[in-house]
């Protein structure tokens, strides 16, 4: 995957690299999702680790640091991120192993005598066991160690992680920045404000086939005749955190529409979300909003994900469907 710094990170890029004598040992990179923090922390541990960086701080990119850095396997960069098992599914946690795993690597001395970095992504993936592990590490840093941790859930890190670092908010770009990247890759504008304004998450919905979430949309557009136990038997094999996500992105735009009378996710939609909007019961709809993100942060653990889904999708006809 080729790095970027996007255009909206820019400036604080140069800014770290401009002062990198002052770098701290670990630095905490928050903020929303689909923004391009993954790509920015690689960026700027290719450029920490680069032998022969540009005037301006970025990494050379032909030097043999950058091309192991590119291929995966500079000798000093290891990267933390959930297991994949053999089956492509990808863990939800940061073991605690793998924590351990980096002992022996920070007590190796560096192999190109730079900096030796460590990039945890996402950082809140690690579990109460795996960040005490790391803690210890955090507490005594060797020499030249960079921690790079990257989260779009600061609230989910133990304090005493969060408080070993210096935390960054990650620069978010404005509307038109947003709307002239998407373009350039030839992608709707429609897909931003579905993504709730995050370029790098229109990106990906671009690309998605969209059939069933268009089913869903359309089916909790005429609640009246909705039938849950059907939906929920179409969308058993739907992972749980995006069926929620869609649900509440619906159910945010229904109150957004009744309150403000704004738009923000499917302004295509405009048409039916008015009428549902207009003969739902408000404060059933506000409790529902609650109810779904309470369902968010436990939908990743196992559950009946059908029963689930059946559960929420009858809370939403009983609410709008009268
Ligand atoms: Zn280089």
């Amino acid at each position: 995957m080729p790095l970027n710094v996007y255009a909206w990170q820019q400036p604080l890029f140069r800014s770290l690299l401009g002062n990198r004598e002052k770098l701290p040992h670990a630095l905490l990179l928050k903020g929303k999702s689909g923004t391009g923090k993954l790509h920015f922390a690689q960026s700027l541990a290719r450029a920490l680790l680069c032998e022969s960086p540009r005037m301006d701080g970025s990494a050379c990119l032909s030097c043999t640091a950058c091309n192991w850095f590119d291929h995966g396997i500079h000798p000093d960069f290891r990267l933390l991120e959930p297991e994949i098992d053999e089956n492509g599914k990808k863990a939800a946690q940061i073991t605690i192993d793998q924590v351990r795993s980096l002992v022996s690597f920070m007590n190796m001395t560096t192999h190109r005598n730079g900096y030796r970095i460590v990039l945890i992504h996402p950082a809140d993936a690690m579990n109460v066991h795996s960040a005490n592990a790391l803690l210890k590490t955090l507490e005594e840093p060797h020499g030249k160690t960079l921690f790079v941790l990257v989260t779009h859930k600061q609230q989910a890190l133990l304090p005493t992680i969060s408080s070993r670092c210096r935390i960054i908010s990650m620069p978010f770009p404005r509307r038109e920045e947003a709307l002239a990247w998407l373009k350039e890759k030839g992608i709707a504008g429609s897909f931003l404000a579905e993504s709730g304004n995050a370029p790098l998450a229109a990106l990906d919905l671009a690309g998605r086939d969209r059939t069933l979430l268009d089913h869903v949309l359309e089916k909790l557009g005429n609640p009246a005749s909705l039938d849950a136990v059907e939906l929920a038997e179409i969308c058993q094999k739907t992972p749980l955190p995006e069926f929620i996500s869609w649900l509440q992105k619906w159910c945010h735009d229904l109150a957004s529409q009744a309150f403000a009378g704004k738009i923000r996710y499917f302004p295509a939609l405009s048409d039916r979300i008015n009428a549902v909007s207009g003969r739902a019961d408000k404060i059933e709809l506000l409790k529902l909003i609650r109810k779904l993100s309470q369902a968010q942060r436990i939908s990743s653990h196992p559950v009946n994900a059908r029963l689930f889904i059946e559960e929420l999708v009858l809370n939403y006809r009983n609410m709008a469907g009268r």
